[in-house]
């Protein structure tokens, strides 16, 4: 692939790769959304529309629904819909720009729209997630000449590639890269005006492309949440940007109006949730950006400094070291991808005795001898999200009770993947060889099983925060969600009684 920066007029040139350079047509761009699936302070909206007028086109955005994407069920993929339900209207009332919704593969569909419209631009937005990377690729192929195709990175605050250009070792080498390049790209965003030139208002009607509006009218979010009814929604955290925007600095309990102050001082109670911004969700499917919770944030250092720079740290080193480590280790979720000191130090370790062996169904189903770690999974399950302290130790017992690093690493990441709400993110693969490999942590005292990866047990929690606490308010949480969906089974069966005119 050619790598090189494109000179733009609003959007910072190291943010954008050329992946294929110069097709000769004059034809429309078209922004194929990922990761960032917001219309406000995107970084690869801007750059599309800003090509758009250069070369005075118009401009759609295109967003591909796969069948089953990384086992996404009806909580990843009901935030996920109901959010871009809102996206489309925002998008064409506030810019004029059509957004178009594929079903299937996106290496048939979005190839198909571009020639089809006669497309002489795509941008996408960055992932380092392997999937994405390769269906990039082979669009790429498939494409051959014909089309342009950039890619932005409108999900960091400083570009992936931009902040280093190698795998780094541990926040302390990543840090002080990033904010070196704070000036340039921590910024405030453009205000985006529609294109100069409109879609054509009636587009061809292709087959199998509809507007989520067309296919909402024949309610496309259904079907998906029966299909992954298993893991059902969450109804504590309303998607969509208005929402988002809220929990970051709404009038009634945003994190950085009502809540910074308690970030430096109780962020590692799983007690108290609120403490943490509980932005994730939104982060996880670019609902909110990172570079706009990071500038709100700064601009109330002034008053609470300790807690605005922890916050800070989370969401810009921490979680860019993340997809720093997606994207230059390809073996980002296997023991593969661990350390070489690491690697012994688990290998070394494989044969001690545990002190108790559970099976993936008994660690799910909660069913541990520990009631703390029962807790926390049960919190997951239930409630959608575990406290970030939590995690870290959720992840550790796994190590511990089960039969080698291979299999505690697969196991966290398929439970972590399959009930989280922000799961299936760099955040979590890292979370997870953080946890069991030891990447970006540093050797400790050697020990059983773990060898030299960091250790975390109950007497440790227990001194920490108040464990009982923590299972009491779990009990409560996992009670009321018991409860809420015995009503909505209830409600449902009645209104399948109701006749029908
Ligand atoms: P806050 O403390 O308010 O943090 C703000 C933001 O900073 C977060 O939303 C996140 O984007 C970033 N952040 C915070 N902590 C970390 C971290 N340790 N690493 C990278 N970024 C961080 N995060 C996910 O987004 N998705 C996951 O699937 C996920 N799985 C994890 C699994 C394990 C085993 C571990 C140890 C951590 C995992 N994390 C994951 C990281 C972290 O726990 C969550 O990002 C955090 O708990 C989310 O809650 P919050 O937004 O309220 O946190």
């Amino acid at each position: 692939m050619t790598v090189k920066p494109v000179p733009a007029t609003m959007v910072q040139p190291g943010r954008i790769r050329v992946i294929k350079p110069g097709s000769t047509r004059n034809g429309p761009v078209i922004y194929w959304m990922f990761r960032d699936q917001r219309v406000s302070d995107n970084w690869a909206l801007i750059h599309a529309v800003d090509e758009a007028n250069k070369r005075n086109a118009p401009i759609a955005v295109a967003f591909n629904l796969f069948d089953s994407f990384k086992g996404a069920n009806a909580r990843q993929l009901g935030f996920m819909l109901r959010g871009l339900k809102q996206l489309q209207p925002f998008l064409f009332n506030s810019l004029h720009i059509p957004f178009f919704l594929f079903q299937g593969e996106a290496v048939e569909t979005i190839p198909k729209f571009l020639v089809e419209c006669g497309a002489s631009l795509l941008v996408t937005d960055f992932t380092p997630l392997r999937e994405i990377r390769k269906f990039k690729e082979e669009i790429c192929e498939k494409l051959g000449d014909l089309v342009s195709i950039h890619e932005v990175d409108a999900h960091n605050v400083v570009p992936v590639w931009e902040a280093s250009s190698k795998l780094e070792y541990g926040a302390r080498t990543i840090r002080s890269k990033i904010n070196k390049l704070l000036p340039t790209y921590l910024i405030d965003f453009p205000t985006l005006q529609p294109p100069n030139m409109r879609w054509n208002s009636s587009p061809p009607p292709f087959i199998g492309i509809n507007s989520l509006k067309t296919v909402s009218s024949i309610n496309i979010i259904s079907p998906f949440i029966r299909k992954g009814a298993e893991v059902p929604e969450i109804d504590w955290c309303e998607p969509g940007e208005t929402a988002a925007l809220e929990v970051l600095k709404g009038s009634q309990n945003g994190f950085l109006t009502k809540r910074l102050k308690n970030y430096a001082t109780d962020r590692n109670i799983p007690l108290k949730p609120k403490a943490l911004s509980g932005l994730s969700p939104y982060l996880h499917f670019g609902q909110i950006s990172a570079q706009r919770c990071a500038f709100e944030a700064r601009n109330v250092r002034k008053v609470a400094p300790e807690a605005v720079d922890a916050f800070v740290e989370e969401l810009i080193v921490r979680r860019e070291l993340a997809d720093n480590f997606c994207y230059y280790q390809p073996h980002y979720d296997s023991l593969m991808g661990a350390w070489e000191w690491a690697r012994k130090t688990l290998m070394d370790h494989v044969s001690d005795k545990r002190e108790h062996l559970y099976t993936r169904e008994q660690l799910e189903k909660a069913q541990t001898a520990d009631p703390l770690w029962n807790a926390s999974q049960l919190e997951v399950v239930h409630y959608g999200k575990m406290h970030g302290f939590m995690r870290m130790y959720w992840a550790k017992k796994i190590l511990e009770w089960t039969s080698g690093p291979e299999e505690a690493l697969a196991t966290a990441i398929y439970l972590n993947d399959k009930y989280e709400i922000d799961g299936r993110d760099p955040s979590g693969y890292v979370g997870c060889m953080w946890s069991i490999c030891g990447v970006h942590d540093q050797g400790w005292r050697e020990r059983p099983v773990f060898g030299k990866i960091r250790y975390m047990n109950y007497a440790g929690c227990k001194r920490k925060f108040n464990v009982d606490g923590y299972i009491a308010y779990v009990k409560k949480l996992v009670a009321e969600s018991k409860k809420r969906k015995a009503e909505a089974e209830i409600s449902l069966g009645q209104k399948q009684k109701e006749p029908r005119c």
